[in-house]
């Protein structure tokens, strides 16, 4: 039975019983203590040669879906058999190694075995991490760990032995780093920079970004978005906060300024953006030029926005320029904006001249080199200057509840930014910085579950800590991990953080549903 206690994506933390023993997941299996799985007749290749025949010889287990020799499968199919895997714990079998391993767990595998690296053992080879040495190469082994203790290989007893074990335990530590990585919700980070070191992992990845369902990914994540590679373009969180933000994005005046983004977030908290306020009066839209994003001023405060790098050099690649420049170009397009003013320099500007000539706007260029010069800022006041004054922090909050929850909601804000506030005669809601959303309270809970948005039905017992999957009624579909939460019984309601998706929640038996922050009495 497994039990689930943490999603990041395809990936997740558990225990399952194997055996009477509970194994914390995600987990490698050491060959001895594999339970009697049938293991079918066929690997799992087999399925694309020949379909009818793998379905008569594959494996067939009750509690755990297992797929064979995953290494053997090219990307695209490698990628398609976790999509079809269904909702039993995945055990990729034969198939892990301290390269690979991180890709499998990623994609949904909870159980690995360390078979691949006994076998590499016995061909000779020593894994120092994801790198592989001959032995015969080597005059002593280069670990100090139990087995290996640095010793020269001609006084090891059994060579192959020995070294089986060393490899085991390199598999071992991968396993656990990613399973700490899941908990820290920075696994994505690590899986683009490792399918760096082989090409086929890359392309796997790329298959899973553009072919796979990604209804169990979070909008929201305590982590930092990390976007040092191509792949990072098309993250999910990068994907749903363009649409998302796109979508909900309530322009208010006939211009925009386009400003460059700073190494502090969130923005507004930068010394170059507190800078340009305190010389000029800023009362018009605002867009904020990244790479790979772009973000209206209103969703800074939000996740990946107010949590990202990206590595900066000044120089922008075409592929950048033209991903950005797209984005940008719809805001823009959005806004239906008669005027542009573009208070930015080097690749920056670049961005916004590949548009220049597509938008109905007329575009006006206010900065030299630095944008902070006199002479840039005069240009830009003549623009910008004159425009009735805008509560910013007030749109700030209106956009993050129409992006987290589509709703609005009246109330005065307080607070210093960022920690802004929302309140009526009592607290209604607050930023959560960590996670970059909204954090509610009473009122907003009682909103949200008459209108029955974000809203989980539970069974009539005590809530204290957690709420688990069994005791889950309903759950409005829309819910993903990490997204905030209500729930109520008739008796009690309250706020919380989701563990899973609300779909998991309804249709499993066991494992957390949701974290309780907060409850109330009816
Ligand atoms: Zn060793």
């Amino acid at each position: 039975m497994f039990y689930h206690e943490k999603r990041d994506g395809f990936a997740r933390t558990g225990k399952i019983e194997i055996d009477g023993r509970t194994v914390a997941t995600p987990a490698m299996l050491e060959v001895e203590d594999i339970p009697d799985w049938d293991f079918g007749l066929a690997p799992t290749s087999l399925k694309f040669l020949n379909e009818e025949l793998f379905e008569v010889l594959k494996p067939q287990n009750e509690e755990v879906e297992v797929l064979t020799s995953l290494h053997l499968l090219s990307p695209r199919q490698l990628v398609d058999v976790f999509e079809r895997a269904g909702k039993k714990p995945v055990y990729a079998a034969s198939s892990a190694l301290p390269s690979n391993v991180s890709l499998l767990i990623y994609l949904g595998a909870d159980l690995v075995d360390n078979v691949l690296a006994i076998a590499k053992a016995y061909n000779g080879v020593f894994l120092m991490g994801e790198i592989e040495v001959q032995v015969e190469k080597l005059q002593r082994l280069p670990c100090n760990c139990i087995h290996c203790q640095g010793k020269f290989v001609e006084e090891v007893d059994n060579l192959s032995k020995t070294v089986a074990r060393h490899n085991t335990e390199m598999l071992r530590m991968e396993v656990e780093k990613c399973r700490r990585l899941i908990l820290d919700e920075e696994l994505r980070n690590y899986v683009e920079s490792k399918v760096k070191l082989d090409p086929e992992l890359t392309s796997a990845l790329r298959f899973s970004d553009a072919l796979r369902d990604h209804s169990t990914f979070p909008r929201f994540k305590k982590s930092r978005c990390n976007f040092s590679a191509l792949e990072s373009f098309n993250r999910f969180e990068v994907r749903y906060f363009f649409n998302r933000a796109l979508e909900c994005y309530q322009p208010f005046s006939d211009t925009v300024l386009l400003l460059p983004c700073t190494a502090r977030k969130p923005y507004l908290i930068s010394r170059t953006h507190r800078y340009l306020r305190s010389r000029v009066k800023i009362n018009v839209n605002e867009i904020i030029i990244s790479s790979p994003l772009v973000v209206p001023r209103e969703f800074e405060l939000l996740y990946p926005a107010v949590n990202y790098d990206t590595p900066v050099t000044g120089y922008w690649s075409d592929e950048e320029i033209s991903f950005v420049s797209g984005w940008l170009k719809k805001f823009i397009e959005k806004g239906k904006f008669s005027k542009v003013i573009a208070h930015v320099a080097g690749g920056y500007r670049k961005v916004v001249e590949r548009i220049e000539g597509e938008i109905q706007a007329e575009v006006v260029y206010t900065a030299e080199d630095d944008i902070l010069s006199d002479k840039s800022i005069d240009r830009l006041k003549k623009e910008i200057e004159g425009y009735e004054r805008v509560d910013l922090y007030r749109r700030i909050i209106d956009h993050m509840l129409s992006y987290q929850f589509g709703i609005s909601f009246e109330g005065e804000v307080k607070g210093r930014y960022p920690e802004l506030e929302l309140h009526d005669k009592k607290r209604l809601a607050r930023v959560d910085r960590i996670y970059g959303m909204l954090d509610i309270y009473e009122d907003i809970a009682v909103h949200l579950l008459e209108k029955k948005i974000y809203s989980v039905e539970i069974g009539d017992f005590d809530v204290k800590g957690t709420i688990f999957a069994g005791g889950v009624i309903n759950a409005d579909e829309k819910i993903r991990p990490n997204d905030l939460v209500v729930f109520c019984n008739s008796k009690i309601f309250g706020v919380g953080i989701a563990a899973m998706s609300g779909r998991e929640m309804v249709e499993s038996e066991r494992g957390i549903a949701v974290k309780v922050k907060r409850k109330f009495l009816m």
